[in-house]
């Protein structure tokens, strides 16, 4: 069967099988026939689960095909897994906030708390799906595969990328080299990580880069190949709980530029932010306005972040932060430096405390 010689290859090239007894691979059946992977698929929305008025349509979807849908579509994951299919949601990502991200984080926690869930598959959105994907790298405490896929264009346009992104996300769920890694983003073969993939392109299939540190791996016509894993802390080696979380901080993000006016941070402020992220120039370097809205934020004990407009490279620590109480971002971008001061706040307003979280996350 072509799901049983795909786990095989998975066991062959991915060099670690850390984490088999938690799932994957587990106890043949009755019959001789080694038992499927139980994998839970989560519906959230987006691209992939939308269909538009014809098939050269790429754009003007409308958003609404269902978790049950999206399997009928793809029937080749039964064999590759026993699958229950749960709608979340189903919307458009923009749509998502900090509520609908708290229900999807509890969901997918306490599915990975059930012993008859091996492993995780949701389809989101690619526009915020890495913000998505963060925050559950941040908050679940399990080494359980959790992967997200998306597609670049609707089930219904020619060469749709959402059936062989699901698929793949399916392989890479049941692959015991899976565990331990983190929350996996899975598009156009590649195997990212959710700390540092970002979506940095607006159309093509090939959306969702990780430019400095690359991919963790791809899934190559079938069989799932690892080659290197991510070392900011995750998971459960991670500080963050969702037990601990009522509801999530206000951050605001402020993209800076020239001629940028102080009136965006007295706003941020006004309304009750409790953290600003700032997309900085280049370095996280900060225009007047910036520098004069992060004193003020300072004042009003509102924590700032200093990330960068650029999307590549790390935002290094200055010695005006000390002045100015600010945090340097290291390599993450405005959206995601965002997640995590949300969960750092819910820690601590320390600056020093805030930067050791970045430096670690
Ligand atoms: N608009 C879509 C979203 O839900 C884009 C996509 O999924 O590719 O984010």
């Amino acid at each position: 069967m072509a799901g049983i010689e795909t786990r095989r290859a998975c066991a062959m090239n991915s060099g670690n099988t850390a984490g088999a007894a938690e799932g994957g691979s587990r106890a043949a059946t009755g019959e001789g026939q080694p038992a499927l992977p139980r994998i839970a698929l989560l519906g959230t929305g987006g691209t992939i689960a939308a269909v538009a008025s014809d098939a050269t349509q790429l754009h003007d979807y409308t958003v609404g095909a269902t978790t049950d849908e999206l399997l009928a579509a793809v029937p080749q994951l039964r064999a590759l897994a026993e699958v229950g299919g749960e709608q979340l949601a189903n919307v458009d990502s923009r749509d998502i906030d900090n509520a609908l991200l708290l229900k999807i984080a509890r969901r997918v926690d306490a599915l990975l708390g059930q012993p008859d869930v091996d492993g995780i598959v949701i389809t989101h959105g690619t526009d915020t799906l890495e913000e998505t994907a963060y925050f559950l790298n941040l908050v679940l405490k399990s080494a359980k595969p959790v992967v997200l896929a998306g597609a670049m264009r609707p089930a219904s346009a020619l060469s749709a990328d959402g059936p062989l992104n699901l698929y793949n996300a399916f392989l890479v769920a049941t692959c015991a080299a899976a565990h331990g890694k983190g929350v996996l983003v899975m598009m156009n073969d590649r195997i990212g990580a959710a700390r540092f993939v970002t979506k940095a392109a607006t159309t093509v299939p090939d959306a969702f880069r990780a430019f400095e540190q690359g991919n963790l791996g791809e899934v190559a016509v079938g069989s799932v190949h690892f080659f290197t894993a991510p070392l900011c802390r995750h998971t459960v080696d991670s500080e963050f709980s969702l037990a601990a979380i009522g509801e999530l901080p206000h951050v605001d993000i402020l993209y800076d530029h020239q001629g940028a006016g102080l009136h965006q941070y007295r706003a941020a402020i006004s309304a009750g932010a409790r953290g600003i992220v700032i997309a900085g120039c280049g370095n996280g370097s900060l225009s007047p306005a910036a520098r004069a809205g992060a004193e003020e934020a300072a004042r009003h004990g509102v924590a700032v972040v200093r990330s960068s407009r650029v999307g590549q490279g790390v935002v290094t620590t200055s010695a005006d932060d000390a002045l100015l109480g600010t945090v340097a971002a290291n390599s993450l971008n405005p959206h995601k430096a965002r997640i995590l001061l949300m969960l750092a706040l819910g820690r601590s307003h320390d600056a020093g405390e805030l930067q050791r979280c970045f430096d670690q996350y």
